[in-house]
């Protein structure tokens, strides 16, 4: 029987990170996820990447994730994927850890099921060369963010993880609005993605993240204050 290992002891002593990692991919009951693998050290951190990994994502990005989901090339397969976890994932504390769980359980659900594009028509592995390659991103990435943001919103959270997801998420949907579709296929796939994203702000979620939104730009602009002042008019008196 595997001893129930505390968050909090995991984050502590690395040598119980392994077991509390196995019990966590059991609790899931995820049939999305594969397994939750724990990278102790760059060693295995490399091998995940070499054998996993995406290959225009370079090792640096790999080393600076918290957590990352195996590579698209299953995308829509309805294959169950890996999800990955550094050393650094243990430096959050236990709620903002799971917060970004959250966002890679999303990761794991789009490759497991692929994208809808209408009715009931979905992007998968065969069709995802039609797709720009950075449109594809942001649409995972505004997917996985809004899943972390409604997570937070439910659970009360309010932290440096939620403030960076929904910068993430502003930027991410600025850039599919911004960004001309090359096909039909990419037009539905957009059109279908800005449909979630209309719903998503008449949500709870989406209220927190406007409201959050609204926030730190004034924040920003209090702390630009000074900085953003006109400059005086040249006086040839
Ligand atoms: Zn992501």
């Amino acid at each position: 029987m595997t001893r129930c290992i505390l968050y909090t002891t995991a984050q502590a002593s690395p040598k119980y990170r392994q077991t509390y990692v196995r019990r966590l991919t059991k609790n899931l009951n995820e049939k999305r996820v594969r397994k939750i693998v724990y990278l102790c050290d760059d060693d295995l951190l490399g091998m995940a990447v070499m054998l996993f990994g995406d290959q225009n994502k370079p090792l640096s990005w790999y080393k600076e994730a918290a957590m990352f989901t195996q590579g698209m090339y299953d995308f829509g397969q309805r294959k169950p994927s890996l999800i990955f976890m550094n050393p650094s994932a243990f430096t959050y504390n236990r709620q903002d850890f799971s917060l970004i769980l959250a966002h890679e359980l999303q990761h794991a659900n789009d490759l497991y099921a692929g994208l809808s594009i209408g009715g009931r028509r979905r992007l998968t592995r065969t069709t995802l060369d039609s797709i720009q390659p950075q449109m594809f991103t942001a649409i995972l990435e505004s997917r996985a963010n809004m899943t972390l943001i409604a997570a937070a919103e439910r659970r009360g959270i309010d932290s440096d993880i939620v403030r960076e997801s929904t910068m993430r998420l502003s930027k991410s949907v600025y850039e599919t609005k911004n960004t001309t579709p090359v096909n039909n296929l990419e037009s539905s796939l957009i059109a279908e993605h800005h449909r979630l994203i209309e719903n998503f702000f008449t949500t709870p979620a989406g209220r927190f993240t406007l409201n959050l939104i609204e926030r730190l730009r004034q924040e920003c602009s209090t702390s630009m204050e000074g900085v953003s002042k006109p400059v005086p008019e040249y006086d040839d008196r």
